[in-house]
């Protein structure tokens, strides 16, 4: 049934997150099809939004016809309701001048109570440059999905002290960042690393490489000098922090981070353990209601051939002696799933998150052409390690994977949901139902396509782009399926930045593979669109999440 008006009453007690729900719900119909909703009183809306704890748990939902010509979203708390809403949104259809509301009757509940993500917010990215209220409306369009929980990092290396005018302009950033999160029911959550420091920390102090990835400033804290610092900047950034009622703080070992020296080493069950329970403690006395989730990031990676820190067998020894002072531990890798805790279980048996890599994996740069979604990437390592998992944090450089961080979200509402199925959802959604098999099939063959590398020529410093992946036939087909699609998306659709990065995607896979990876004007004119809708500043942000348009000129 087809409707030119639409309205909706609020017999929830209103709360904040509950007018967000209602707030959300009504923006999304009258922008997508220029039908206003009204707000009436119960009892004649087309549509109703409740609580009923009787009819749904905590953070869960039911959708269901409650009178004649009303349907009700009940939520079990003002979360539950809002993630009805997304539900009932995601089932919809929007076309110009007519809404087709959600058929879709039932219950839902999230398998997974952690279900969140990082932004890393640094490097002049997206999240470093766009206007707050661009990243605000990420946050709630991310919400709508089920996701509860949002991380941020303070990057310190930017910096040369907490009080310099730059670092206090970023933590007003992340501040406002987290606070737009509390306001669609996201717990928000602070990223530290162990041993990070300012640009100039003192060179005495200055921690030994690990070959895992340094700024080159981080601090050594067997020194004790280093440590006394170490504490004394993380105390500054909680207590920057103080009016944030933090949910979790996490505490970093590696890539930025570690300490290769004598006394150190091996880093992850020695020095790492070390101050980061002294760190934990600071975390206890500025924020008590926040737990502590402890990174394995990068343990027993090795740095050279003949490496072997024994870092996973370690910590379990010390959790199974002692885990009094870490909530969750945080698993995950640049690769495949750390392989000691699937076949030795959690280190001290505890609650495991995971922190799947959905930004860098094999391109470069990050996004550089377009979206990069990996639906079967994501799905073959929750296979394996998805039971081991209580949720997680995906970490995120910006909107090129946007795709990755639904798929992700999806697993952790339901364990059992196949990606290829969140993948449909999406694009029905953000693309309407009749783009929605098209865009799926694109999304599978530019995932085989995957592996773009942009190089520097080093006689002629031009660039070039190498896809050892690439199919010049199947990346003409994706063209010919999103030209397709694109002739019959609403407009919303067509404008919209999600359906542009992948047709980006899909056009420079094609003028690349074909001109045999020949930097064209063309490509460069792609590139230069990535640029502006990521926000790039050309001046600042690195190449590493720079499209690869050519500078200058
Ligand atoms: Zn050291």
């Amino acid at each position: 049934m087809t409707k030119q008006h639409f309205s909706v009453s609020i017999s929830a007690p209103r709360t904040p997150v509950v007018e967000k729900a209602a707030a959300l719900l009504c923006r999304t119909v009258a922008e997508r099809t220029g039908i206003r909703v009204e707000r009436v009183p119960s009892g004649i809306a087309a549509l109703d939004l409740a609580l009923d704890s009787d009819a749904a748990p905590a953070e869960a939902f039911r959708i269901e016809d409650a009178a004649l010509h009303t349907v009700r979203i009940a939520g079990g708390d003002a979360r539950g309701l809002l993630y009805g809403v997304g539900k009932f949104l995601r089932s919809s259809r929007f076309d110009e001048g007519t809404f087709s509301p959600c058929t879709w009757r039932g219950g839902s509940a999230p398998d997974c109570p952690v279900r969140g993500l990082y932004f890393a917010t640094h490097f002049y990215n997206w999240y470093h440059q766009a206007p707050i209220e661009e990243i605000e409306r990420y946050i709630e369009e991310l919400a709508l999905q089920g996701c509860n929980t949002l991380s941020v990092w303070f990057d310190m290396h930017h910096y040369t002290g907490i009080g310099q005018p730059a670092a206090q302009a970023m933590l007003a950033r992340l501040k406002a960042m987290l606070q737009a999160a509390s306001v669609v029911g996201m717990g928000p959550a602070l990223t530290l690393l162990a041993n990070e420091a300012y640009a100039d920390s003192p060179k005495a102090l200055r921690a030994a490489g690990t070959g895992l990835g340094h700024y080159g400033v981080e601090l050594c804290p067997s020194v004790p000098e280093g440590r006394r610092l170490i504490l004394e900047w993380r105390r500054e950034v909680l207590e920057a922090f103080a009016d944030i009622d933090l949910r979790y703080i996490w505490i970093w070992p590696y890539d930025q981070g570690g300490c290769a020296c004598g006394r150190c080493a091996p880093w992850g069950c020695n020095g790492f353990l070390k101050i980061g329970r002294a760190v934990a403690g600071l975390c206890r006395d500025t924020h008590p209601n926040a737990e502590i989730v402890l990174s394995t990031w990068l343990f027993d990676r090795k740095a050279h051939a003949e490496d072997d820190r024994g870092e996973f067998a370690g910590l379990d020894a010390a959790l199974r002696q002692d885990a009094s002072w870490v909530n969750w531990l945080m698993i995950d890798s640049h690769q495949e799933f750390p392989r000691y805790p699937l076949e030795h279980g959690v280190p001290g048996g505890l609650p495991a998150l995971n922190f799947p890599e959905i930004s860098m994996f094999g391109m470069a740069p990050w996004g550089g052409y377009g979206a990069n979604p990996a639906p079967e990437r994501f799905q073959a390592i929750w296979d394996r390690a998805g039971h081991l998992l209580s949720g997680g944090f995906p970490y995120s450089e910006g909107i090129f994977e946007d795709i990755n961080k639904a798929v992700c979200l999806g697993f952790y509402w339901d364990r059992n949901r196949r990606a290829v199925d969140t993948v449909w959802e999406y694009a029905a959604y953000e693309f309407g139902p009749d783009a929605a098999e098209n865009a799926t099939r694109v999304v599978q063959r530019l995932e085989r396509a995957h592996g773009h590398r942009a190089v520097r020529d080093s006689q002629t410093g031009e660039l070039r782009h190498l896809l050892p992946n690439a199919d010049p036939a199947a990346a003409d087909e994706c063209c010919a399926l999103l030209r397709d699609a694109e002739s019959r998306l609403p407009q919303f659709a067509r404008e919209g930045w999600r359906f542009r990065i992948l047709k980006l995607r899909a056009e420079l896979d094609r003028e690349l593979s074909v001109g045999g990876g020949r930097h064209t004007e063309f490509a460069d004119a792609c590139f230069r669109e990535l640029a502006e809708l990521y926000r790039v500043d050309p001046a600042r942000t690195i190449a590493s999440v720079r499209p690869p348009f050519r500078m200058g000129g």
